[in-house]
């Protein structure tokens, strides 16, 4: 058993006599197109950190639910936090669960919007307190898309019984904003912008300029496959991070 939150503080402690390692699932509660639940990233993030746990036998965190998703706001029941909040709550949660002696920290995480300010948290903590924090997705690689038949197919192994099937439709990706193309999933050609998803997309689904989002192909066996091989991986991964010293991943000291 890993959860901390099943455990005792005296498992824990155990944990911590041969163990300085911990895994941070974060979730989101936003809107997966018409079909499939808010908390679509919540389950698969989630799930993916039970089982990398189970397989490594790295301490897991609590998930954390609600994130960096404000972009969906146009789509009712999406919730969210200030970048600025998430910041310091998510540091605040490692900085607590280093107290007790944790130094490494995987964060799986299963949304994408939350990257840019763990990334900033990382640098932070690993430049002023020694602490390594890193960040895997909980999602594997090159889905096709939000809600798409990746992302779907997922779900569909992991909770089926939150997919409404009857509403699952394939979707275009708008091609322009004004009279501006979209280049790739979320720039307007070559620019970056503060985009929302509703510039992308009317049912929330979304995942290249013009591209069809095939979600009608979405499948349980599909799901079970790619969830499954990114499991794999990043339990690897994580064996490597739980067996090499703290000391070798900070940096350097001042010349
Ligand atoms: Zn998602």
């Amino acid at each position: 058993m890993v959860n901390l939150s099943e455990m005792s503080w005296i498992d824990v402690q155990d944990y911590l006599q041969n163990n300085d390692t911990a895994i941070l699932p974060i979730g989101s509660i936003e809107q997966h197109g018409p079909h499939a639940p808010i908390g679509t990233d919540f389950f698969i993030a989630e799930a993916a950190s039970k089982k990398v746990g189970d397989n490594t036998n790295i301490l897991v965190l609590p998930i954390i639910p609600i994130s960096v998703s404000e972009h969906h706001r146009q789509f009712t029941g999406t919730l969210w936090v200030e970048p600025s909040i998430f910041r310091s709550y998510i540091k605040s949660i490692i900085l607590s669960a280093a107290s007790h002696g944790l130094k490494k920290f995987v964060i799986i995480n299963g949304h994408g919007g939350n990257t840019p300010s763990l990334l900033e948290i990382s640098e932070d903590l690993r430049r002023h307190n020694e602490i390594f924090v890193c960040i895997i997705t909980a999602f594997p690689p090159k889905l096709d898309g939000h809600a798409g038949k990746d992302e779907t197919s997922i779900i569909l192994y992991l909770k089926p019984e939150l997919i409404n099937e009857d509403k699952i439709i394939d979707s275009v990706q708008n091609k322009y904003l004004g009279s501006i193309s979209f280049t790739k999933a979320q720039r307007i050609d070559p620019a970056e912008f503060g985009w929302d998803t509703i510039d992308l997309s009317e049912s929330g689904v979304y995942g290249g300029a013009g591209k069809i989002i095939r979600t009608t192909e979405a499948t349980v066996d599909r799901g079970e496959e790619i969830f499954n091989k990114h499991i794999k991986d990043i339990s690897e991964f994580l064996i490597k991070i739980k067996n090499i010293k703290i000391d070798e991943l900070l940096p350097k000291k001042h010349k």
